[in-house]
């Protein structure tokens, strides 16, 4: 095994819906990494419970051999267990496994992280507004920001709008409201983070209906927040469907933001898959 890569232990599993779950596992002493980095989550399926406590047959069809993929981290960095927020993909060698992970399996960790959705790219001055807008399962990295106080610290309101297809498929809804408790006590603004969620394919109480691009157009994401948004006084990250992201992005470059190069400009994005 190369010195990057090490074991760690399932410690625990929530189902959100059929294709959508999440886990947790051990993390190992050594390994550090920044809110919105990703790392390199590997799983060997003739290891797997599932398939060990299956007739024989099933272990013998199990692919023997290390299936690698890219996740980004929903923990905080100063957590003590590693989490992450998973989706099934339909014939994904990677995550077709994984829905049979279960308390108790090994998967494989490469402890080099990597990815640039990271606040730290971003110099300061801060402008005053952080605007978060994910889809699906693209929500994981800002959870992990959002766990993290400097962001509380450094941004005056934080804007967090998560889209998904319907309203089971809207995960860590009382995570959410958890953080906005505790980290808005612990700066003194319990207002500071405004949470939007959008559900697209069924009416929901609360919720937003419409696209993001289109939300961003006819304002209606800025009128619910109850901020503006100003090229100079936000920061905008975007994470999830490559599609939302391209179709965003551009939108957001009509409105006048400019795309976050050498620390400089509004934009910061990465596709989730
Ligand atoms: P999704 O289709 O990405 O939908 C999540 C949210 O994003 C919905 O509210 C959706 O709105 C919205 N959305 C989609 N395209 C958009 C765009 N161009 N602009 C603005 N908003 C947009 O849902 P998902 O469950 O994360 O993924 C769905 C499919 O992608 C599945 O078939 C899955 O297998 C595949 N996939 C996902 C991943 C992953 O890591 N999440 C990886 C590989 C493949 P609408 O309801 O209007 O579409």
């Amino acid at each position: 095994m190369s010195d990057n890569i090490q074991s760690v232990t399932v410690l625990s599993k929530t189902t959100w819906t059929p294709n959508l779950f999440s886990f947790t596992v051990t993390r190992p002493d050594s390994f550090k990494f920044t809110a919105g980095q990703f790392v390199r989550l590997g799983v060997n399926p003739s290891q797997l419970q599932y398939y060990k406590n299956n007739e024989q047959s099933a272990v013998d069809e199990a692919v023997n051999e290390d299936i690698f993929r890219a996740y980004s981290i929903v923990s905080s960095p100063f957590d003590e267990v590693l989490e992450f927020f998973s989706i099934v993909i339909p014939d994904g060698a990677f995550t077709s496994q994984l829905q049979h992970l279960q308390v108790g399996d090994e998967l494989l960790l490469n402890t080099m992280p990597f990815g640039f959705l990271t606040l730290a790219r971003y110099q300061k001055p801060e402008p005053k507004d952080l605007w978060l807008l994910a889809t699906g399962t693209g929500l994981a990295p800002f959870l992990s920001m959002l766990q993290d106080l400097q962001t509380w610290q450094d941004y005056e309101h934080i804007v967090l709008a998560y889209s998904a297809r319907t309203i089971e498929e809207l995960a860590y809804l009382d995570k959410i409201q958890q953080l906005e408790a505790d980290f808005g006590a612990l700066v003194d603004d319990p207002a500071k983070l405004i949470f939007v969620p959008i559900v697209t394919r069924e009416p929901m109480e609360g919720a937003l209906t419409e696209r993001l691009p289109k939300l961003l157009l006819d304002n209606s994401l800025q009128e619910r927040a109850g901020i503006s948004l100003d090229t100079d006084s936000a920061h905008v990250m975007l994470c999830g469907n490559p599609d939302m992201v391209e179709d965003t992005k551009e939108t957001l470059k009509t409105l006048g933001f400019v795309m976050n190069r050498r620390g400089e400009g509004n934009i910061a994005v990465e596709n989730y898959w």
